[in-house]
C-alpha cells in the first residue's frame, strides 16, 4: 500500500509501502512507546511535479525521545547527506516527520516553530517541506512552503494509480 495526498492541482506527493512502514513501526500504540521521527527521502519525479517519500530516517541513539517529545539530533542530516552521496545525488531531503500519542494527531506550538525553522534554514530543492505526524490511528500530513504557506494534505487515495494500471 502506498498513501498519495493532493498537494496542489499539479502535485501529488506519494509515500511509498516502505517509507510507510518505516514510520508506522514507531506509532505510539502503547503508553510506554516514545516520540520518534526523522527526516523524509525521495524524489522529486522529473516527468510530473510529483514527489515520492522513498524512505524515511528513524531514530539515533544521539536523538532525545520522551512520551511527548522529540528532538533530532544532528545524524539526522548526516544520513540525509549520506543518502544522497549514494543515490548518485538524486535523493532529496523533502520534510520532517514524528509520532505522536494521539489518535488523531495535530501539531504542537513546537512543532509549528520546528518545522518554521526547517523551512527558513535547511536546504531543500521545490516551493515547500512536507510534515507528517503519524498518531495511533490516523497519519495526517502537513505542508509549509517558503511562502509561508501552511496547510493539510488532503489524502488522494490509498494506492496511486496502481489498481487502475493492473486491471487495464
Ligand atoms: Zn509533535
Amino acid at each position: 500500500m502506498r498513501l498519495v495526498y493532493r498537494v496542489t492541482p499539479q502535485q501529488r506527493l506519494i509515500i511509498v509501502e516502505h517509507a510507510l512502514q518505516q514510520m508506522q513501526a514507531f506509532a505510539q500504540r502503547r503508553w510506554w512507546h516514545c516520540e520518534a521521527g526523522g527526516v523524509l527521502l525521495g524524489r522529486h519525479l522529473l516527468d510530473s511535479h510529483d514527489v515520492v517519500v522513498d524512505e524515511v530516517s528513524t531514530p539515533q541513539s544521539s536523538d532525545r525521545r520522551s512520551r511527548f517529545g522529540f528532538f533530532r539530533s544532528y545524524k539526522h542530516e548526516q544520513i540525509a547527506h549520506q543518502r544522497w552521496l549514494e543515490h548518485e545525488q538524486t535523493s532529496a531531503y523533502l520534510g520532517l516527520w514524528h509520532t505522536h500519542p494521539e489518535a488523531d494527531p495535530t501539531p504542537s506550538d513546537v512543532d509549528l516553530r520546528d518545522w518554521q525553522q526547517a523551512v527558513s534554514r535547511d536546504a531543500f530543492e521545490g516551493h515547500r517541506l512536507f510534515f507528517p505526524i503519524i498518531g495511533t490511528h490516523n497519519i495526517r500530513i502537513w505542508t509549509l512552503s517558503r511562502r509561508g504557506v501552511f496547510r493539510e494534505l488532503k489524502l488522494e487515495n490509498k494506492n496511486g494509480d496502481e489498481k487502475s494500471c493492473n486491471t487495464d
